[in-house]
């Protein structure tokens, strides 16, 4: 698999939960969305995980809080395209008694020229129910039906019905219409998410009929599910008693059940979920606490569906270049079926009061017995920003002082923490406003018990210290341009351009607000950069943070403890629940739950009938084209560096990478190279403090960013190994983009120590943040490591070795810094050089001929050779089981083996028979009967290395049983043609994954790298085209290699790791790791 340094995003308490689990190995954003291998992109994130964490500015103002490393992630994520300049086009109209005739009055249009967009508000006049109805010339067509779900208490209905209602519905009696449409359609989205109070079910297609029978199996699901009539699919995705045998212990099982014990495992989440203190329904976790879902009945979950889904609750988005009329024909056939009910009223969300006081809370989380406890506090401060919803231009100059407060390594309140050495990292902070009322919270955690004061007094000083003083110039210039900038660019990523604008629109449109309002930022943005000009930023932001911050007494202030005795307590606990409940049956309930616990799992067990599978309307392989897309490529050669240029449609904009190989870097500097990357763009040169470079960088560019890449090559024993500086800007400022990139590269200095020590610190506290979260990333990474040189490269730059070199790392940052320093100097030395380094440009033809000046000089200042000779990589760790320990109440279960060793030789079918595997078997066995959150395999085809990954998983050795029986599964298969066509063209749907040209030009620099040609693809996707039966049983074969000689890697909790290692006599080598 390709591999990047990414970060993953943590869910907060504010963010959603998604039904089917984001997977963090890349993310949404346009610097990693593009990260895959041609023909698949099974680790691919599936849902905007990471959007709940700064959501201030939905007008498309996104600024992200990390934005140091470059390309900024989370600002292209929700952003308008900022094109005011050209007339309205006109989009095929819905008159008004064509609306009348199908029951719905229009209620307003306008021509948003921020999105080229024609919207439309329709009403539908029996119930109410609500229509935006948006048309462009975006193909990729988005709908969505949005709820408002408020709950109660903390058992997580609005979630678990979340899961249930795609488990089967009136037009689709199936199991899992969910699972039919992510196994055979062309969707470029498909989940659904809990907010603290509403939920929304997205699709996204490109293909016209395909999206309409997404839309379709949507619509019947939330309006007429099964789950309602059906306890079972309760129990299986909210939660049940299990029994297998009436000797054995009762555990609990249930997919939310679970995933929600993962999200509590995590500190940065229950210090989320803890510091939303409210008497309204924020004051609960609609996602579920695991201690509290047990509590709720399935009278209250039929309840809840009754009446909160329904179309006078509902508000729907269509999105796109389809025909706005047959959007209304499809909507009257299901709306007219119901009368108007109370909902929209009972559902209301009543305003938080602001606090007269400010509150304290300590709290304990779960902790591992390893390392320096004292030093693991956390301390965070929150504020409940205002009663009544701000208007426009306020709330954009909030989000404008989030970003210059906090966007970047050199905003003052972010740079000030983090130098204080008070703590190792912040916790998520910043503004956040996709709830009814705004809020703004910062803290820090890896904090010792006697800092915590410290900390708090720190952020408090720092913020009166900004409103005394303002900020610099030329922060407010960066900030601005960044801010323009990810305008203009709208990139969304691998996320559909529709649905963030109808998470923007949502926002307010759920608070019975102007749906429009937020897709229209042009004039408050002007305005407000107006004011700035005029009255100067002081002026403008100040008296913001005395209003709402420093004279808020709506001040939260949450204190966390390490506690190494909770996770066993909590444990123990939940154990002796469940032996009371056993206590309190008799012999004849106990027979009675083994029954059931058998009957659901044969339930389970037993696929769909054919003729329920057929009702989910599916396209036809004449339906798929036959040739895979093309991107422009055209491959030069400036003084002896290779250039690939991709001529797109870029909206004026450059983008540019710079690739290295690391072919003569001396091994025991690799784990160094993450870090030698953030150096570059953090630590600054002889002339410009790193606050400097980093406003150049904001004030010229779109953002750069510099990181290592690694992958095998299949055929090739040497792997693919790289560093990557990509940027991006203007066409007109690529001088200053390719100017800004040789700084960086040449003149940067690696002389802060404590800037350094920084780094180490912040290194770590992510890295544990991973092991937490994607424990099953840290797993795949172990497992790689072990089976190919690749593998290994990247796990010494980003798996469980690297945290262990950081923290020697750490102690020899004081010791021998002289000696750290001129080890980066060295990298840069062996790195920098124009023999081994090719460029990549994507824009229109025009910009790429202006821009070829620019590029010349740059690559005349590179060095001609690296220093030092070649190397060779050729490190593995030793091949054996693992198990990782840390402190959680759900596992990460992993095995993996080369199956080209056996001789398999690559045919395009793997891609269909793996994906497969993963929504059938493993989706079948791990999830919804095993309980985990997650389960799926990988195949990546440059190494040859299939692998099988669980997510939040209450179990160890049964899921590796499970994958151990893949094969045999292979081999009963008896699949029909329909079902066939189906994985043909779900598999299709991924190769041909909507992009954004940034990320066209990225991919076809990566099919470079990787030595996949187009001839290659286009024998690939016949291959797929062709799959036959043959092929599953012959792939058995293949994969029979992972059960027999696969090793196993787990990241699992001490007792599970000791209960395994009992069971099976020693069978893991244990490691501690938290
Ligand atoms: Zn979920």
């Amino acid at each position: 698999m390709l591999r990047t340094a990414s970060c993953s995003a943590s869910l907060t308490s504010a963010s959603p939960f998604f039904r089917h689990f984001p997977l963090s190995y890349s993310s949404l954003s346009s610097s990693t969305g593009a990260l895959r291998a041609p023909g698949r992109n099974l680790r691919r994130v599936a849902s905007p995980a990471s959007t709940g964490r700064r959501v201030f500015l939905r007008r498309g103002l996104r600024v992200p809080s990390t934005a140091g490393r470059g390309v900024n992630r989370q600002l292209s994520r929700l952003s308008v395209r900022a094109v005011a300049t050209q007339p309205a086009p006109s989009y095929p109209d819905v008159g008004q008694d064509e609306a009348e005739k199908l029951g719905f009055e229009k209620v307003s249009e306008e021509f948003i020229s921020e999105c080229k967009s024609k919207a439309t508000l329709f009403k539908h006049k029996k119930t109410g129910c609500e229509v935006m109805s948006v048309s462009n010339e975006d193909e990729n067509k988005v709908f969505g039906i949005v709820l408002r779900t408020p709950p109660k208490d903390s058992t997580g209905i609005p979630h678990i019905l979340e899961h249930s209602v795609l488990c089967g519905s009136r037009k689709y009696p199936l199991k899992e219409p969910f699972v039919e449409l992510l196994k055979g359609s062309l969707h470029t989205f498909l989940n659904a998410f809990t907010y603290p109070d509403r939920t929304c079910y997205p699709v996204a297609s490109t293909n016209t009929k395909d999206f309409y029978n997404l839309v379709d199996v949507y619509l019947d699901a939330v309006f007429f599910p099964k789950c309602v009539d059906d306890v079972h699919t309760f129990q299986q995705e909210g939660w049940h008693y299990e029994l297998n045998d009436p000797s054995e212990d009762i555990s609990y099982k249930g997919v939310v059940f679970n995933e929600m014990k993962g999200v509590y495992s995590q500190p940065d989440n229950i210090l989320g979920r803890i510091a939303q203190q409210a008497n309204n329904t924020y004051g609960v976790d609609s996602g579920g606490d695991p201690k509290d879902i047990p509590n709720l009945t399935f009278e209250e979950f039929k309840d809840f569906h009754r009446k909160y889904y329904h179309p006078s609750n509902a508000r729907i988005w269509f999105y796109g270049d389809d025909d706005p009329l047959q959007r209304l024909r499809i909507l009257s056939e299901y709306l007219d079926m119901f009368e108007a009910s109370p909902s929209r009223d009972t559902s209301k969300i009543e305003p938080q009061r602001l606090f007269s006081e400010p509150i304290r809370i300590v709290e304990k989380y779960p902790a591992g017995r390893d390392g320096d406890l004292k030093k693991k506090n956390m301390v965070c401060i929150n504020w409940l920003l205002s009663e009544k919803p701000l208007d426009l231009e306020t709330q954009l100059a909030l989000g404008f002082l989030d970003h210059l407060m906090l966007g970047t390594p050199a905003s003052p309140l972010r740079k000030i923490l983090l130098e204080s050495g008070l703590g190792e990292a912040l916790v998520s902070s910043g503004m956040s406003d996709e709830l009814l009322q705004p809020q703004f919270s910062v803290g820090m955690k890896g904090v010792s018990e006697d800092n915590v004061q410290k900390v708090e007094e720190l952020i408090m000083s720092t913020l009166k210290k900004l409103a005394e003083e303002g900020f610099e110039s030329d922060a407010v210039e960066a900030s601005m341009n960044t801010i323009e900038f990810s305008l203009r660019e709208n990139n969304t990523g691998s996320f559909p351009r529709g649905l963030s604008l109808m998470l923007q629109s949502i926002a307010k449109w759920i608070y019975d607000m102007d749906p429009f309002e937020p897709l229209k930022y042009t004039e408050p943005l002007k305005a407000l950069k107006a004011r700035i000009a005029e009255e100067g930023s002081k002026a403008v932001f100040s008296p913001l943070i005395e209003q709402f911050i420093l004279n808020n007494s709506h001040r939260v202030t949450i204190e966390m403890q390490p506690d190494p005795e909770k996770a066993s307590q909590e444990e123990a606990e939940e154990k002796s629940i469940l032996e009371k409940v056993k206590a309190g049956m008799t012999e004849e309930d106990l027979a009675e739950l083994a029954r059931a616990t058998e009957e659901l799992r044969l339930k389970q067990e037993t696929p769909d009938p054919p003729e329920a599978l057929r009702c989910v309307p599916s396209l036809n392989l004449s339906d798929i084209p036959k040739e895979p897309t093309y991107v422009p490529t055209e491959v030069g050669d400036i003084n002896g560096v290779k250039v690939l240029r991709h001529d797109l449609f870029t909206n004026d904009i450059v983008y540019a990478e710079v690739v290295f190989d690391m072919g003569s870097l001396k091994h025991e500097l690799l784990p160094l190279v993450p870090l030698f990357c953030q150096s570059l763009l953090e630590m600054g040169t002889k002339d410009l403090s790193f606050v400097q470079l980093n406003q150049l960088i904001g004030r010229k560019t779109g953002g750069i960013s510099v990181y290592p890449l690694t992958s095998s090559v299949r055929g090739k024993d040497e792997p693919c190994s790289k560093i990557i500086v990509r940027g991006k800007s203007m066409a007109g400022r690529a001088d200053d983009l390719f100017n800004l990139m040789n700084c960086l590269l040449q003149e940067v200095q690696f002389t802060d120590q404590q800037r350094f020590k920084q780094f180490v610190s912040q290194s770590i506290a992510r890295m544990e943040n991973r092991l937490r979260g994607s424990g099953h990333g840290v797993a795949a990474a172990r497992m790689d490591a072990m089976l190919n040189i690749a593998g290994w490269m990247s796990e010494q730059m980003g798996g469980l070795s690297y945290l262990e070199f950081l923290r020697t790392l750490e102690k020899k940052v004081d010791e021998d810094w002289e000696g750290i320093s001129s080890s980066l100097e060295e990298i840069r030395r062996s790195l920098l050089a124009k023999n081994g380094c090719i460029v990549n440009m994507t824009a229109d033809g025009k910009s790429l001929t202006n821009i070829e000046k620019s590029l010349e000089k740059f690559l005349d200042l590179l060095p001609e050779n690296p220093s030092g000779g070649l190397v060779t990589w050729d490190g593995r760790l030793p091949l054996r089981n693992e198990a990782i320990v840390i402190p959680t109440q759900v596992n990460y279960v992993g095995k993996a083996g080369n199956i080209y060793s056996t001789g398999y030789e690559l045919d395009g079918s793997a891609y269909v028979i793996s994906k497969h595997i993963s929504n059938t078997w493993l989706w079948d066995r791990v999830r919804v009967s095993g309980g985990a959150y997650g389960g799926f395999c990988d195949f990546d085809s440059h190494s040859g290395v299939f692998s099988f990954l669980s997510y939040r998983d209450p179990n160890l050795l049964k899921t590796l049983d499970i994958y151990d029986g893949t094969g045999d599964f292979l081999r009963g298969l008896d699949v029909d043609q329909e079902t066939l066509t189906k994985a043909i063209i779900g598999t299709i749907g991924d190769v041909d994954s909507y992009q954004l040209p940034d990320a066209k030009g990225y991919s076809s620099l990566m099919r470079h790298l990787l030595g996949v040609t187009d001839e290659e693809r286009l024998r690939k996707r016949e291959e797929i085209l062709t799959t036959s039966l043959k092929d599953f049983k012959d792939f058995a074969e293949a994969i029979d290699v992972v059960r027999d000689n696969g090793v196993a890697v787990a990241v699992a909790s001490a007792e599970d790791i000791d209960a395994a290692n009992n069971a099976r006599s020693n069978f893991f080598e244990v490691k501690k790791a938290l």
